[in-house]
């Protein structure tokens, strides 16, 4: 059976169908990540502008009323599929440490539907903002799962188009991709959810960022979650050329936790997202790496609250590849230190 991707690779475009282009996975060479074609997208002279309807008016989100003005600190949830022990046990270990769990959804790492993580995340007393991506779901089920998040309850939803599948990862199943994330912001906006969407200032063509963000907030995004961008510098860059083209939308910045060789090395494989390299050397080098980790997290999230429209940090990453007790133990003492200001 022909699947969408594969018959998008017969015309020449964007093998994710995309209309508000490009993704975060452009080559450094401006090829598309998925076919060995230029991508479409960065022979624009600008990003894609937002034609569909203006988002409807909601209120600030919870999150940043529950932090009365203090920086909010999110953290991905790392935690094995299907296993809703497991998942609400390190939600516990971290929601009093930080203001949200940002529930991914990978290519790899199919999970419970996005209704059901997030009642899980909330009975076990955080606060989800729930992924969802172009794809696993046609438009129809993306549509379901905005219904669904809006009756049962969520935090927010993450709206991302999504990274490919990789090959030889389930080439049973078709790659949808009726939507991509631009789109699906104004579908979950006009659900009266509270949106956040992401963006990499330092994936090619970087002159597009800024601009792809901005048509962002047309279409409904009321927060952005940036990729790790190598410096604060690098950041304060992105968020002026946001603000430049028109945008207003509060930034939370990604902050890279890692403790360890192995945790290290699978936040630099992301595309994308850029680390410090020094930065990572001093940490592995230390007579204390976990704690140099957790040092060199708080230092980096404190450099990037300095900077003016970035309104929180985001801890990704495992963190250590010693296991999940300590990966928790680990991002919960860093989302405390940055929370308390110690
Ligand atoms: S890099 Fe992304 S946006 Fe560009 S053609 Fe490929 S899938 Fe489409």
């Amino acid at each position: 059976m022909t699947t969408r991707l594969e018959a998008g690779a017969d015309v020449p475009g964007c093998p994710k169908h995309m209309t508000y282009g490009p993704c975060g996975g452009v080559r450094d060479d401006l090829g598309c990540e998925v076919e060995p074609v230029p991508c479409p997208f960065v022979a624009a002279p600008g990003p894609v502008r937002w034609t569909g309807p203006t988002a409807p008016p909601r209120p600030e989100p919870d999150l940043f009323v529950r932090a009365r003005g203090r920086p909010v600190v999110l953290t991905d949830l790392s935690v094995p599929p299907y296993d809703a022990a497991t998942l609400q046990r390190t939600v516990a270990g971290l929601s009093d440490a930080c203001d949200a769990i940002l529930v991914g959804e990978h290519h790899d790492d199919p999970d419970f539907p996005p209704t059901m993580l997030a009642s899980l995340v909330r009975d076990a007393g955080g606060h989800p903002w729930i992924t969802l991506t172009c794809r696993d779901r046609n438009r129809v089920v993306l549509e379901q799962e905005l219904a669904g998040l809006a009756a049962t309850g969520t935090d927010g939803v993450f709206c991302v188009t999504g990274d490919a599948r990789a090959p030889g990862v389930r080439p049973d199943v078709t790659q949808v991709f009726d939507l991509d994330g631009t789109r699906l912001t104004g579908l979950a906006a006009a659900a009266g959810l509270p949106v956040a969407v992401p963006e990499a200032p330092d994936a090619p063509p970087r002159g597009h960022r800024a601009g792809r963000l901005a048509q962002k907030q047309l279409a409904g995004a009321q927060l952005a979650v940036l990729n790790h961008a190598g410096s604060a510098a690098r950041v304060a860059a992105f968020a002026a050329a946001v603000r430049a083209e028109g945008a207003s939308l509060p930034i939370v910045a990604g902050v890279a936790v890692y403790t360890d060789e192995p945790s290290a090395r699978r936040l630099q494989a992301y595309p994308g997202l850029e680390l410090d390299p020094r930065r990572v050397e001093a940490v592995l080098a230390a007579p204390d790496p976990v704690a140099a980790g957790i040092d060199a997290a708080v230092a980096e999230a404190r450099e990037l609250l300095a900077v003016d429209g970035v309104a929180g940090v985001n801890l990704s990453g495992r963190g250590t590849s010693a296991g999940l007790g300590e990966s928790t133990a680990i991002k919960a003492e860093i989302g405390r230190r940055i929370r308390s200001g110690t």
